[in-house]
């Protein structure tokens, strides 16, 4: 029998990686790119002719290559990124295969000239076909251009397969963009047929965007900010009603790499969910920033796939910190959006100009007046009526009695409504509405839509508008308080008041007002208008141990524990008596909420059971 297997040449294995290294023009622009980030360049120009189907070349002012280095980076398997795969989960830089200029060296003509900033004089080579032509002295500036004409010259059938040069040069935008927006701190430019398509200065993330995608962008741009132990995020979104027919402006980079994921696409879809019309996609430009170790990169020979560690928890957070970013463009449509920086970080508030938080004070009111005083308004357009009045007894009206005979409910709650701004259940009929809401078991509001029956959980309904209540007094507009006639005082651990310290100033925006912190305790003078003093060490107490105990990993930004944990401690609980007028204020604050299906803590909020479930019931 004779033998079969041979190894095959170089310059055809190189060609086979070629197919998948190189697909178009526009994959050279993109392996160029990369090997000249790699390189620490600060500034990068790119020529292109033809779409990149006669010439692409890239010139960078990055570190060069050394005479046999030179030579070297044309060899397959040839890098000086990584000396073993462990190196892989370190990666730091954007290439790492080896592969891409020998691939391309295999199905073009090549010239490389590069000079090293110790070195006189630089190199220059070039190679046709895998087969070096020439290598020689030659003067050229330190960096590396590289030249790559006539692609795939020796492969008619893949040069056949090229589309227009529109559609060629659409990918090379593409790839452009991608890279570009990735490192704002690098100059780049681009240039087609003689003509300059692009010239970026150096800048910031913001600007980048607003400098490829035009000065109306800048308007467009809602803030992305998460901070957590698993994934940094920063970014932007575009405004839901900017939102486009097509796929254009998605853009996820992972460590400075831009990535295609549809898993968490899905997550930002999801939290556009209900702010876009039909088939319109949001825009986004949001960089994540994992540990190395926790991800793959090396999937795909172009690198724009990824496999993550933690799939899930990256699409919550994701999720949940645009959702925040949007819920805080939505409170405040009336932003100045063009002094960005005031915006980029919605939930950092240390820039802000520390303002003595406002106390409203009635002068009107009269504890012994039997009419409930009502020119003292609570922010959140409802508080808990302690005047006192004549009639307070009134108030215990049909409250549960536990065995010892005290009262279980120890809290009346009451509502203004005159602050709800919307009812997202349009079809709630208003006129009914007295007639359309009952509780049950102390526990759930049953109320009725046209298309049915909604059972809300009351304590989590409530939670949750408070929840948006205090995200938007601590980044938006700062709460009303109430100043205490004696101040609290309070003692903590040194730990707790360094924890409570850090907080200050998101607490006083709910309407808490510190007049001293000392090293184990506080002094308290107003507090929100939503609780009572007796309250108030309770309260703190969670919300400094919630904060001590957010487990890293699943921590969100401080100020949403911190809300979070406010608004549990706020929020009526279950067993409580609800008059018909508090039901209904939960309900109309709940559906004027920009997130009405899920509690802060992401359990259900209502159940519907629709008029047709019914019907099947009676079957
Ligand atoms: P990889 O980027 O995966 O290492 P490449 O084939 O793209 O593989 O490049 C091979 C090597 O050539 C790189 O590791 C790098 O050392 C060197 N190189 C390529 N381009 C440049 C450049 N623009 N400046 C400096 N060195 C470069
Ligand atoms: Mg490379």
């Amino acid at each position: 029998m004779t033998d079969v297997i041979h190894l095959l040449p170089d310059h055809v294995a190189n060609q086979i990686a070629a197919g998948e290294v190189v697909q178009r023009p526009a994959s050279v622009i993109k392996e160029l790119l990369e090997n000249a980030i790699d390189a620490g360049s600060t500034s990068i120009k790119i020529l292109v002719k033809e779409a990149g189907k006669t010439l692409v070349q890239v010139t960078d002012n990055g570190k060069g290559m050394s005479v046999t280095d030179a030579r070297l980076c044309f060899e397959r398997h040839a890098t000086s990124k990584i000396n073993s795969a462990e190196d892989l989960f370190s990666l730091k830089t954007k290439g790492f295969r080896g592969e891409a200029l020998a691939s391309i060296a295999a199905i073009a003509h090549v010239e490389l000239k590069t000079r090293q900033e110790d070195d006189e004089v630089g190199s220059c080579i070039r190679i046709e076909g895998s087969e070096v032509i020439s290598q020689e002295v030659c003067v050229t500036p330190v960096g590396t251009t590289i030249c790559v004409k006539n692609l795939f010259y020796n492969i008619p059938a893949r040069r056949n397969f090229l589309k227009s040069d529109t559609v060629e040069l659409r990918h090379i935008i593409d790839e452009f963009q991608r890279v570009a927006l990735a490192h704002p701190n690098i100059q780049f430019s681009l240039l087609h047929n003689g003509s300059e398509l692009f010239q970026l200065p150096e800048t910031n993330f913001r600007q980048r965007i607003v400098n490829i995608f035009g000065g109306k962008t800048n308007e467009k741009l809602v803030p992305v900010e998460e901070d957590t132990a698993i994934v940094k995020i920063h970014g932007f979104v575009g405004k839901p009603e900017f939102a486009k027919k097509g796929r254009g402006e998605q853009f996820f980079f992972v460590n400075d790499r831009f990535i295609k994921s549809p898993y968490l696409n899905h997550a930002v879809t999801a939290a556009f969910e209900g702010l876009l019309k039909d088939k319109a996609y949001p825009s986004y430009f949001l960089y994540l920033d994992v540990d190395p170790k926790s991800i793959d990169i090396n999937i795909h020979p172009t690198k724009t796939e990824i496999k993550f560690d933690d799939e899930h928890t990256l699409y919550t957070i994701l999720r949940s910190s645009i959702k925040h970013s949007l819920g805080q463009f939505n409170v405040a449509p009336v932003l100045d959006f063009d002094r960005d920086d005031t915006l980029d970080t919605p939930y950092e508030y240390s820039q802000k100009d520390v303002t003595p938080p406002k106390v409203e004070v009635d002068p009107n009111f009269n504890p012994f007046q039997n009419d409930r005083p009502t020119g003292h308004k609570s922010s959140s357009g409802y508080r808990r009526d302690r005047s006192g009045g004549g009639s307070w007894e009134s108030l215990y009206n049909g409250l549960g009695r536990d065995n010892n005979g005290t009262v279980s409910g120890f809290d009346q709650v009451e509502f203004e409504s005159d602050e709800v701004t919307g009812n997202l259940f349009g079809n709630i009929d208003d006129k009914e509405a007295g007639s359309t809401t009952f509780q049950l078991n102390k526990k759930y509001i049953v109320t009725t839509v046209k298309s049915g029956i909604l059972v809300i959980d009351q304590q989590r309904a409530h939670m949750r508008i408070l929840y948006e209540e205090m995200l938007k007094n601590i980044t938006v507009t700062s709460a009303v308080s109430q100043q205490l006639l004696f101040p609290l005082e309070l003692q903590f651990s040194v730990n707790e008041m360094e924890l409570l310290k850090e907080i200050k100033d998101s607490l006083e925006q709910t309407g808490f007002i510190f007049s001293e912190l000392r090293k184990d305790s506080v002094e308290i003078t107003g507090i929100p208008t939503l609780i009572s003093s007796s309250e108030v060490a309770i309260l703190l107490e969670q919300l400094l141990s919630d904060l001590e105990n957010e487990v890293p990993g699943t921590g969100f930004s401080q100020v949403d524990t911190l809300s979070k944990s406010l608004a549990k401690g706020m929020a009526v609980k279950s067993g409580t008596v609800l008059n018909s007028a508090d039901q209904q204020n939960i309900v109309n604050s709940l559906f004027a909420c920009k997130e009405t299906s899920l509690s802060p803590y992401n359990k259900p909020i209502f159940i519907t059971l629709t008029v047709d479930e019914l019907d099947k019931k009676f079957m």
